[in-house]
């Protein structure tokens, strides 16, 4: 194929798919921010073509949809919706997190679970990627609540899941609670012991630095980004969104590198502390969010130097990325930095993004902070440190094996590191110069699709 008409064939398969789940919309951005990365490889590499890599990659190998029936604590009856997608199996068992929140679909899983192939590709680890959960929402659920939504998940989810098949872990709204609920019941629908969860407890067979790792990665990531250009993180103000697991890990790693992060969010609103989020603050945090399961507001009232702010979810941009800092950690949600945010960013000086959470600035953007010469860690690599220590807790429950702390952060370092190398090594082959985001997906691709070509048409 010419140059010119491998561009349009892609340009295509991204029509066709428009047009055939058109209410998909977190879907179609993720696919629309690969797309462009893969039009050099394709010129290269026409044995892709051949073998219909693109068409195939776009589409999930298999989506379950189920019932999940559940009693509330005063009798009623709730029903919910469950889903897995096993999005490529190509490299390795399905890996990647359950979701549960009310704004949980098919497009977002789906966006998800394509965004986790080429994540867990780039991990160098043999995993493939999928994702699930539910539109259950366990804010203001009790414990009890919480634990029979997840007894009816699991009761139908584990036909389906398996050490050597598919492992779930966490994502929002799945924490270590929830993993080990979901866990129990596997547990006793099945009678084994086997690793088909990753982010268990220690006692459960889980692994160190697992609650850790996608906040320590995230920040292991920007330090990589600003040693190559020459800088460091230390004595940077940063800023932070969300206030769950990777919120408060990156924060936690911020504090080991010298930084000062000021603010954290939830769905209600942002608090900013000027004087900086400490040890002794976020240990505050971590048990109002994960033990108490309060509101971030709360923040305001205990500590006299912080103001809290609502969120106005009619704005078009959030005042949070309007702070000034030098490095930013979004780690909440998808489509957190719009296109005023990340120019907010830029007014304020603001030189590193590191990507906590999938998804979480617009294609607008990136443009913006392509433009500005901005540092910026795409998601998919940036936050690949969970699911790395993820497929090493698989490794560990293969072995009936304890790693001990120092061994497992040693080993998220190093894949860190390599994860920045390749994605820079692939942006510069492919004439996309020090562009992370497309050297992350080109370097997470290039496995995929090889397992895929070697494996005929399946
Ligand atoms: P948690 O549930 O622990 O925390 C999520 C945080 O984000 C909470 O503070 C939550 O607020 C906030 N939040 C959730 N949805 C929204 C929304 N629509 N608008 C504003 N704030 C929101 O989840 P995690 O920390 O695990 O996940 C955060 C992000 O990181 C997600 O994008 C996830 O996909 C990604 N990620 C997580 C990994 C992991 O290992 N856990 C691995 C890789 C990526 P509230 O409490 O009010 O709901």
């Amino acid at each position: 194929m010419t140059d010119s008409a491998c561009a349009s064939r892609i340009d295509e398969v991204f029509s066709e798919l428009e047009a055939r789940y058109p209410n998909e919309k977190d879907f179609l951005q993720a696919v629309g921010e690969v797309i462009p990365s893969l039009i050099p490889v394709f010129e290269r590499h026409p044995e892709f073509s051949k073998a219909g890599i693109l068409e195939r990659i776009v589409e999930p190998d298999r989506a379950l949809q189920f019932r999940v029936s559940w009693m509330d604590d005063s009798g009623k009856v709730h029903v919910n919706r469950g889903y897995r997608i096993n999005f490529n199996g190509a490299i390795g068992p399905y890996k990647g997190g359950l979701r549960f929140h009310p704004t949980v679909n098919v497009g977002i899983l789906k966006f998800l679970a394509f965004e986790q192939v080429f994540k867990n590709s780039l991990t160098g680890l043999p995993i493939g990627g999928g994702k699930g959960g539910s539109d259950f929402d366990p804010r203001g659920r009790t414990d009890a609540e919480v634990m029979r939504f997840c007894q009816a998940f699991m009761s139908e989810l584990y036909r389906h899941i398996g050490p050597d098949t598919d492992v779930p872990a966490g994502d929002i709204g799945v924490g270590g609670r929830e993993v080990g609920y979901l866990f129990g019941m596997y547990r006793k629908l099945t009678n084994t012991h086997v690793g088909i969860l990753t982010g268990r407890s220690l006692e459960c067979g889980g692994s160190f630095i697992r609650p850790e790792a996608t906040g320590y990665g995230a920040v292991y990531f920007a330090d990589e980004m600003a040693r190559a250009a020459g800088k460091s993180l230390e004595g940077t103000t940063c800023l932070v969104s969300g206030s769950g697991n990777v919120a408060q890990y990156t924060i936690e790693k911020l504090h080991d590198f010298g930084a000062v992060p000021v603010t954290m969010s939830d769905s209600s609103g942002w608090i900013h502390d000027p004087e900086g989020i400490d040890a002794e603050k976020l240990a505050w945090v971590k048990s109002l969010k994960n033990t108490r399961r309060g509101r971030i507001s709360e923040f305001a009232d205990e500590f006299s130097s912080a103001t809290y702010h609502e969120t106005d979810r009619t704005a078009s941009s959030n005042p949070l990325w309007a702070v000034k800092g030098d490095c930013a950690f979004p780690s909440a949600t998808q489509n957190e930095i719009l296109g005023p945010d990340a120019q907010n960013l830029i007014n304020t000086g603001c030189w590193l993004v590191s990507e906590g959470a999938n998804m979480p600035t617009d294609p607008v953007g990136q443009s913006v902070f392509r433009e500005h010469g901005v540092l910026y860690g795409p998601g998919k690599a940036a936050n690949a440190g969970g699911v790395a220590v993820s497929a090493l807790e698989m490794s560990q429950s293969s072995q009936r094996l304890s790693w001990t702390r120092e061994e497992v952060d040693l080993q998220l370092q190093g894949i860190m590191s390599r994860i920045y190398t390749e994605s820079a090594a692939a942006a510069s082959e492919f004439g996309f110069g020090t562009d992370l985001l497309h050297g992350a997906n080109i370097a997470g691709f290039m496995k995929v699709a090889r397992a895929m070509l070697s494996q005929g048409i399946t």
